[in-house]
């Protein structure tokens, strides 16, 4: 992470601002390739001497100058966190993997599979019992009549 901030003494306390630079590394959220990008981040944020009067409400979040110093990394944690997307795609059109398999579908645009989705085929089997059955009933039901 490369910071690039301002330190500013303002009446109420440390006013940083400035830009963050991280890299940010993870992974598709539809691939689960590894991506890699870089994102700027703006910074701003009071810091409040301990002694002063705050303008804000007790229960608003405050930040407070500690001594003589600040505590950056609650601050730049918050400010990355909230800018990073919820589920980063490799790229827009990103296809994900095939359900079934697990295969890049972006690698494979065509692929496919003949087989019947195991849900389909214990239907089909469903399906098939019961027309079975429905047959042996009317068998049954037609020795009966002959009987
Ligand atoms: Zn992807
Ligand atoms: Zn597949």
């Amino acid at each position: 992470m490369d910071l690039d901030l301002r330190f500013e003494s303002v009446h109420e306390g440390i006013l940083v601002s400035g830009t963050a630079s991280v890299e940010v590394t993870g992974e598709c959220g539809r691939c689960l390739e590894p991506l890699r990008f870089e994102r700027d981040v703006d910074i701003q944020e009071l810091f409040f001497y301990s002694d002063s009067e705050s303008l804000l409400g007790e229960d608003e979040e405050q930040y407070r100058v500690e001594g003589d110093a600040v505590a950056l990394e609650p601050v730049l944690r918050d400010a990355v966190v909230t800018s990073l997307p919820f589920q980063p795609v490799c790229r827009e059109d990103c296809k994900g993997l095939c359900s079934e398999c697990g295969a890049r579908l972006n690698d494979d645009p065509d692929h496919h599979h003949e087989v019947l989705d195991p849900r389909w085929s214990a239907l089909a089997g469903l399906t098939g019992t019961a027309a079975e059955s429905d047959a042996a009933t009317k068998s049954e039901s037609d020795e009966r009549e002959e009987s």
